[in-house]
């Protein structure tokens, strides 16, 4: 079989399936093996870094609701794929989140069911003894230690409980949230970076006869015949024939594949001049996203940053009955900023009603598709304004003046701004961003949704041989971080699949 796409749920895949020594696998990674991570990358506190100089990824702008400048969209492109890249929070989401996919009809995906394939992916070097977590998988988990801290992560933290918040110890413990705690963190015990591919696909793993890793090797498109996956075309022409074919190229890239492919919507298809194969509107429908405010602060006390740059966070509740729905998180920019320190606070929506679609802008593989995001509309916008006004309080608590910060974007007063859409609307114009977390474009459902791409196994419907098992196949984001989300579906599929 062929896995396309060595990222975050593609690297699982590989490792768990190769355990079977009856099955081949061979995994196609579009950019270079993980040996050649550079240093922006395996050293947390160049985050920044890492992203704004795309060194191992691809980055480009998306216009957000009514934002007058696009926002910085990334993914990784590499082996280990976007958690080479990402904040490293290692967050599950919570458990009505997939008991509401289970009761929406993708059976098998309840918390029940998936709490275990996530305590079998991690070693969590704080809580692994707890019933909760795992104490023995190849993910490598702790919590950031307070000396750690910067002093924008104390401020947030100290000036939550300032305002009421409880502070937790686990925020991976559902019973114990909401309330203001620290990251879990992928980490390896040196302090650098702790990527799904080094985590899974370790020399061993990687010695196995039946498992073979290709790495800078794109595919262009499945090729398929008679209603069945036979094997993918690379970018460069050559073929690689297959008895199935299971996509991990992430929420942007397996929908561009399907799509490429000849599977998705008709219409689109056709007026790309792609022969549509298999009608499936549901393709590139359905995108969700975290998506909110983020603020700039300047102080001018310079500060030597440790780690990764999200240490505390407030995952909160606005009240309107969901249970948890945001997160608050404050993160230094720069380890040494010539003058000072910059930071930035985020505010993200978690439960986000609005949906996007993604869409082909050319048959050319190589195209970045468009992605359209009708966020932070409507009661999206309302339920922004809750949180923010909430940050315009913790600039007043004692905790935030002990930091001498000062804001420099956006400007104006967030309790006042946040008073009305219109406030909100212009504090957003120039400071909307993204957790980074595009998920649902294959979704799973059940057979009577005319929009579920994948039937609860991953499987394309009504192709043979051909599944997708990435962030694209949640059919709702989860209240959390996406990356273990990602981990957990490439588990539980090889559990499916075992
Ligand atoms: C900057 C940033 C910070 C983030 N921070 C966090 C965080 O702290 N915590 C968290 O939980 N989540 C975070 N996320 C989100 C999270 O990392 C992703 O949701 C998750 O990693 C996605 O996993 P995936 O398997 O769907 O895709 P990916 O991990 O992106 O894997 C897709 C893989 O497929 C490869 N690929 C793509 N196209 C092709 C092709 N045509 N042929 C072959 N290979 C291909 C890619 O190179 C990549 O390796 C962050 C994301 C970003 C961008």
């Amino acid at each position: 079989m062929v896995i396309v796409g060595g990222g975050t749920s593609g690297a699982v895949l590989a490792a768990r399936l190769s355990e079977d020594p009856a099955r081949s696998v061979l995994l196609l990674e579009a950019g270079p093996d993980d040996a050649a991570y550079p240093e922006v990358v395996r050293v947390p506190e160049r985050e920044y870094d890492a992203i704004l100089s795309a060194a191992v990824g691809v980055q480009w702008g998306v216009p957000v609701g009514a934002a007058s400048s696009p926002t910085l969209f990334y993914r990784g492109e590499v082996l280990g794929g976007t958690s080479a890249v990402n904040f490293m929070a290692t967050v599950r989401g919570q458990p009505d989140d997939y008991d509401g996919w289970a009761a929406a009809g993708c059976d098998g995906w309840g918390w029940d069911d998936v709490l275990p394939a996530m305590r079998r992916a991690e070693t969590d070097r704080d809580f692994g003894h707890q019933a909760l977590h795992g104490d023995t998988g190849p993910i490598t988990v702790q919590r950031w230690p307070e000396e750690t801290w910067a002093a924008c992560h104390r401020a947030l933290y100290d000036g939550a409980v300032e305002l009421g918040v409880r502070p937790v110890d686990d925020i991976n413990d559902p019973m114990q949230v909401p309330g203001v705690g620290v990251f879990p963190g992928s980490v390896q015990a040196s302090g650098e970076r702790l990527s799904v591919s080094q985590a899974y696909l370790d020399a061993e793993v990687r010695a196995r006869a039946n498992l073979t890793v290709r790495c800078e090797a794109p595919v262009a498109r499945v090729l398929l015949e008679d209603g069945r996956a036979v094997g993918v075309e690379l970018r460069s022409g050559e073929v690689i024939e297959a008895g199935e074919v299971i996509l991990c190229a992430g929420a942007i890239e397996s929908p561009k594949l399907l799509l490429l492919s000849g599977i998705g919507p008709a219409g689109d298809l056709r007026a790309l001049n792609i022969d549509p194969v298999l009608d499936l509107p549901g393709v590139g429908a359905n995108l969700q996203d975290h998506v909110g405010l983020g603020c700039i602060y300047h102080r001018p006390e310079a500060e030597t940053l440790v780690g990764s740059p999200a240490k505390t966070v407030l995952v909160g509740d606005t009240g309107r009955g969901r249970g948890v729905d945001f997160h608050v998180l404050a993160c230094p920019i720069s380890s040494s900023e010539a003058g000072g320190t910059l930071f930035q606070v985020f505010v993200f929506h978690l439960l986000p009603r609005s949906r996007g679609r993604l869409t082909l802008t050319s048959a050319d593989p190589a195209a970045i598709p468009t992605l359209d995001l009708p966020l932070l509309d409507g009661d999206d916008l309302d339920d922004l304004a809750t949180v923010v006004e909430l940050v315009g309080r913790w600039e007043q608590t004692a905790a935030f003046a002990a930091i001498g910060a000062s804001r420099l974007s956006p400007a104006g007063d967030l309790v006042a701004g946040s008073a009305s859409r219109d406030g909100m609307r212009a504090l957003l114009d120039s400071s909307t961003y993204t957790y980074f977390h595009q998920v649902g474009t294959c979704a799973m459902g059940p057979d009577d949704d005319p929009d579920a791409v994948l039937d609860p196994h991953l499987r394309v419907r009504g192709v043979d041989g051909l599944r997708v098992a990435d962030a694209s196949a949640m059919p709702t984001i989860v209240r959390g971080n996406t990356y273990l989300g990602c981990v957990m579906l490439a588990e539980r599929l090889a559990d499916l699949m075992a």
